[in-house]
């Protein structure tokens, strides 16, 4: 079977992005982080005071769109592709608490969306990728051979969000990213433009008690039966 594209969409934390990376790693594929996009634009708005105090104005939002570049660099040792904003390498920084604080906000802005859709279509135009995010399967990579929607217990994907950003060296407390979680998946499922929902042809993938070996052979058991 020649390359396709795989769509992996879902809820906050539900493992979209370690489920993506390790598919792209055993097919050869390429992988692309889609919501590092948005966290990289909430990034820039924060580090160039145009979210202050918590507000944002979206006209402000959209002229500042004019001076963001965004790129995907792979990492020389993982083989993984991180996220640069303006030629730097920002991969720690769009994964702290106060970008996830602001990240579905701006990424509800129609202009922003429009903007990222159209780079995330470009990068996403070659046959061996796989996009993760909320809404690839549905907007993005409509054509996508495989279309993965992933869900999982919200007490589970907690506890693991947790566990991560603590590894990481983050200190935030079990409560703070639970109420994150909650919210994002409020807005990002609530709101006007390409909101997150499950494609009619995506394959439900429910990991509440799988472990990652169970969820790649799921992924690959799926491409297989493709060819
Ligand atoms: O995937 P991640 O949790 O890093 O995404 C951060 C946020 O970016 C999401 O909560 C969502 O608001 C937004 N996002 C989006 N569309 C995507 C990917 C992410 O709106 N395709």
């Amino acid at each position: 079977m020649g390359k396709i594209t795989i769509a992996i969409d879902g809820y906050s934390s539900c493992g979209k992005s370690t489920i993506a990376k390790g598919l792209a790693k055993k097919l050869g594929y390429i992988y692309i982080d889609s919501g590092a996009m948005y966290r990289a634009v909430t990034l820039y708005c924060m580090q160039n005071k145009i979210i202050k105090e918590g507000k944002f104005s979206e006209g402000e939002v959209l002229k500042a769109m004019n001076n963001i570049h965004l790129a995907f660099n792979v990492n020389s040792l993982t083989h993984v592709s991180e996220m640069c904003l303006n030629g730097i390498n920002v991969e720690k920084e769009i994964r702290e608490m106060d970008v996830s604080e602001y990240v579905s906000p701006i990424s509800a802005i129609k202009g922003v969306r429009e903007k990222i859709v159209a780079l995330q279509k470009k990068f996403g135009k070659d046959k061996g990728i796989v996009m993760d995010g909320r809404d690839i399967g549905t907007n993005v990579l409509l054509d996508a051979e495989l279309k993965i929607f992933m869900t999982a217990d919200p007490a589970v994907r907690a506890q693991r969000r947790w566990k991560e950003l603590k590894e990481k060296g983050m200190s935030v407390s079990l409560d703070d990213v639970k109420r994150n979680l909650e919210l994002r998946d409020h807005e990002d499922t609530h709101r006007e433009h390409n909101p997150l929902r499950k494609a009619e042809d995506a394959v439900v993938l429910d990991n509440t008690h799988l472990d990652l070996d169970e969820q790649l052979i799921f992924a690959e058991k799926l491409v297989n039966s493709l060819e």
